[in-house]
Protein backbone atom coordinates (compact mmCIF):
# COMPACT_ATOMS: atom_id res chain seq x y z
CA UNK A 1 0.00 0.00 0.00
CA UNK A 2 1.21 3.28 -0.96
CA UNK A 3 0.83 5.62 2.10
CA UNK A 4 0.41 9.45 1.41
CA UNK A 5 3.05 11.31 3.42
CA UNK A 6 0.72 14.24 4.53
CA UNK A 7 -0.36 11.81 6.98
CA UNK A 8 3.26 10.66 8.83
CA UNK A 9 4.13 12.82 11.34
CA UNK A 10 8.03 13.15 12.59
CA UNK A 11 7.42 13.60 16.00
CA UNK A 12 11.27 12.95 16.96
CA UNK A 13 11.75 16.91 16.25
CA UNK A 14 8.87 18.12 17.94
CA UNK A 15 8.82 20.69 21.30
CA UNK A 16 7.25 19.21 24.44
CA UNK A 17 3.62 20.20 24.23
CA UNK A 18 0.61 20.27 21.59
CA UNK A 19 0.57 20.09 18.07
CA UNK A 20 -2.06 21.13 15.91
CA UNK A 21 -2.52 18.98 12.36
CA UNK A 22 -5.78 19.15 9.78
CA UNK A 23 -6.51 17.29 7.24
CA UNK A 24 -9.13 17.49 4.50
CA UNK A 25 -10.01 13.85 3.87
CA UNK A 26 -11.56 13.34 0.18
CA UNK A 27 -11.84 10.50 -2.45
CA UNK A 28 -7.95 10.31 -2.71
CA UNK A 29 -7.81 9.35 0.88
CA UNK A 30 -10.35 6.58 0.74
CA UNK A 31 -8.65 5.44 -3.12
CA UNK A 32 -5.52 4.87 -0.42
CA UNK A 33 -6.73 3.57 2.55
CA UNK A 34 -9.71 2.03 1.50
CA UNK A 35 -13.46 2.07 0.31
CA UNK A 36 -15.23 -0.88 2.12
CA UNK A 37 -16.98 1.67 4.03
CA UNK A 38 -17.02 5.42 2.31
CA UNK A 39 -15.50 5.83 -1.54
CA UNK A 40 -15.70 9.73 -1.47
CA UNK A 41 -16.67 12.65 0.59
CA UNK A 42 -15.07 16.03 2.64
CA UNK A 43 -14.16 15.43 5.96
CA UNK A 44 -12.34 17.25 7.81
CA UNK A 45 -9.98 16.23 10.17
CA UNK A 46 -8.22 18.10 13.27
CA UNK A 47 -5.60 16.28 15.36
CA UNK A 48 -4.46 17.79 18.56
CA UNK A 49 -0.71 15.74 19.34
CA UNK A 50 0.37 16.31 23.10
CA UNK A 51 3.98 15.23 23.10
CA UNK A 52 5.39 14.24 26.67
CA UNK A 53 8.98 13.19 27.67
CA UNK A 54 7.87 9.78 27.61
CA UNK A 55 4.70 9.73 25.05
CA UNK A 56 2.25 11.24 22.99
CA UNK A 57 -1.20 11.63 23.04
CA UNK A 58 -3.49 12.03 19.62
CA UNK A 59 -7.07 13.54 20.47
CA UNK A 60 -8.68 13.25 16.90
CA UNK A 61 -12.12 14.82 15.91
CA UNK A 62 -13.47 14.58 12.50
CA UNK A 63 -16.79 15.88 10.82
CA UNK A 64 -18.05 16.08 7.65
CA UNK A 65 -19.76 14.24 4.89
CA UNK A 66 -19.46 11.39 2.84
CA UNK A 67 -21.02 10.29 -0.60
CA UNK A 68 -23.52 7.07 -0.54
CA UNK A 69 -27.10 5.75 -1.60
CA UNK A 70 -30.03 6.86 -0.11
CA UNK A 71 -30.69 3.18 1.77
CA UNK A 72 -34.62 3.82 1.15
CA UNK A 73 -34.68 5.15 -2.91
CA UNK A 74 -30.72 4.42 -3.90
CA UNK A 75 -30.12 7.96 -4.80
CA UNK A 76 -26.84 9.18 -4.44
CA UNK A 77 -27.08 11.43 -1.30
CA UNK A 78 -24.17 13.31 1.12
CA UNK A 79 -24.88 11.95 4.47
CA UNK A 80 -23.31 13.86 7.70
CA UNK A 81 -20.55 12.25 9.62
CA UNK A 82 -18.69 13.10 13.41
CA UNK A 83 -16.26 11.92 15.78
CA UNK A 84 -14.21 12.50 18.40
CA UNK A 85 -11.14 9.69 19.76
CA UNK A 86 -8.02 9.52 21.75
CA UNK A 87 -5.21 7.47 21.35
CA UNK A 88 -1.77 7.36 23.13
CA UNK A 89 1.49 6.11 21.92
CA UNK A 90 3.79 4.22 24.02
CA UNK A 91 7.32 2.96 23.67
CA UNK A 92 8.79 -0.05 24.12
CA UNK A 93 8.87 -3.48 22.96
CA UNK A 94 6.62 -5.12 24.92
CA UNK A 95 2.69 -5.54 23.27
CA UNK A 96 1.25 -6.62 26.31
CA UNK A 97 -0.07 -2.33 27.25
CA UNK A 98 -1.57 -2.36 23.72
CA UNK A 99 -5.33 -2.16 23.33
CA UNK A 100 -7.66 0.18 21.50
CA UNK A 101 -6.46 3.54 23.21
CA UNK A 102 -2.64 2.71 23.85
CA UNK A 103 -0.30 2.15 20.32
CA UNK A 104 2.84 0.87 21.34
CA UNK A 105 5.51 1.74 19.04
CA UNK A 106 9.09 0.48 18.61
CA UNK A 107 11.79 3.08 20.97
CA UNK A 108 13.78 3.91 17.65
CA UNK A 109 10.30 5.30 16.04
CA UNK A 110 10.40 8.48 14.84
CA UNK A 111 7.40 9.24 12.78
CA UNK A 112 3.81 7.70 13.08
CA UNK A 113 1.62 7.21 10.36
CA UNK A 114 -1.54 8.59 11.28
CA UNK A 115 -4.11 7.27 7.86
CA UNK A 116 -4.83 4.25 9.63
CA UNK A 117 -5.89 5.47 12.21
CA UNK A 118 -8.02 7.89 11.02
CA UNK A 119 -9.27 5.87 8.22
CA UNK A 120 -10.52 3.23 11.68
CA UNK A 121 -12.03 6.39 13.62
CA UNK A 122 -14.10 7.66 10.37
CA UNK A 123 -15.00 3.95 10.13
CA UNK A 124 -16.41 3.79 12.90
CA UNK A 125 -18.76 6.52 12.87
CA UNK A 126 -20.20 5.81 9.36
CA UNK A 127 -24.06 5.06 10.49
CA UNK A 128 -25.18 1.51 9.96
CA UNK A 129 -28.34 3.17 7.99
CA UNK A 130 -28.02 5.35 5.64
CA UNK A 131 -31.49 7.43 5.07
CA UNK A 132 -31.29 11.33 5.23
CA UNK A 133 -33.86 12.99 7.43
CA UNK A 134 -35.82 14.43 4.40
CA UNK A 135 -36.01 11.05 3.43
CA UNK A 136 -37.30 9.66 6.19
CA UNK A 137 -40.81 9.73 6.20
CA UNK A 138 -43.69 7.63 4.63
CA UNK A 139 -44.47 10.01 1.76
CA UNK A 140 -40.93 11.21 1.61
CA UNK A 141 -38.04 10.08 -0.50
CA UNK A 142 -34.92 11.97 -1.69
CA UNK A 143 -35.49 10.83 -5.48
CA UNK A 144 -38.99 12.26 -6.31
CA UNK A 145 -39.07 9.56 -9.41
CA UNK A 146 -38.65 6.55 -7.56
CA UNK A 147 -40.55 8.38 -4.62
CA UNK A 148 -43.65 8.78 -6.97
CA UNK A 149 -43.11 5.18 -8.56
CA UNK A 150 -43.32 4.12 -4.87
CA UNK A 151 -46.17 6.05 -4.24
CA UNK A 152 -47.75 5.21 -7.43
CA UNK A 153 -47.49 1.64 -6.23
CA UNK A 154 -49.50 2.13 -2.97
CA UNK A 155 -51.81 4.21 -4.34
CA UNK A 156 -52.63 2.16 -7.52
CA UNK A 157 -53.03 -0.84 -4.70
CA UNK A 158 -55.31 1.60 -2.48
CA UNK A 159 -57.31 2.28 -5.38
CA UNK A 160 -58.07 -1.11 -7.08
CA UNK A 161 -61.51 -0.55 -6.89
CA UNK A 162 -62.41 2.92 -7.83
CA UNK A 163 -60.58 1.72 -11.28
CA UNK A 164 -63.20 -1.12 -11.99
CA UNK A 165 -66.02 1.06 -10.90
CA UNK A 166 -67.71 3.64 -13.31
CA UNK A 167 -65.92 6.96 -12.76
CA UNK A 168 -68.94 9.34 -11.01
CA UNK A 169 -70.26 11.67 -13.90
CA UNK A 170 -69.62 15.63 -12.81
CA UNK A 171 -73.26 16.75 -12.65
CA UNK A 172 -71.96 20.10 -14.02
CA UNK A 173 -70.89 18.68 -17.07
CA UNK A 174 -73.31 16.44 -17.42
CA UNK A 175 -75.55 20.05 -17.37
CA UNK A 176 -73.52 21.57 -20.19
CA UNK A 177 -73.38 18.66 -22.56
CA UNK A 178 -77.13 18.25 -21.95
CA UNK A 179 -77.55 21.93 -23.15
CA UNK A 180 -74.75 20.88 -26.14
CA UNK A 181 -76.92 18.42 -26.87
CA UNK A 182 -80.18 20.29 -27.22
CA UNK A 183 -78.43 22.91 -29.12
CA UNK A 184 -77.36 20.02 -31.73
CA UNK A 185 -80.51 19.18 -32.82
CA UNK A 186 -79.85 16.56 -33.62
CA UNK A 187 -80.81 14.73 -30.37
CA UNK A 188 -79.65 11.28 -30.09
CA UNK A 189 -81.28 9.82 -26.81
CA UNK A 190 -78.84 11.36 -24.40
CA UNK A 191 -80.42 9.62 -20.97
CA UNK A 192 -77.86 8.34 -19.24
ZN1 LIG B 1 -34.00 8.49 -0.04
Amino acid sequence: MSKLREYVIPFTGLSIGKHTYEFDIDKKFFDVYGTELIHSGQIKVILDLTKSANMLLLEFSHSGVFNTECDRCLNDIEMPIEGKNKVVIKFGTESGDESEEIVVLPTEAHEIDIAPLIYEFIGITVPYRRVPADCDETDKYCDTEIGNRLSGIILTGDDEEDEIAEPEPDPRWQKLKNLLDDNNNDNKSKKE
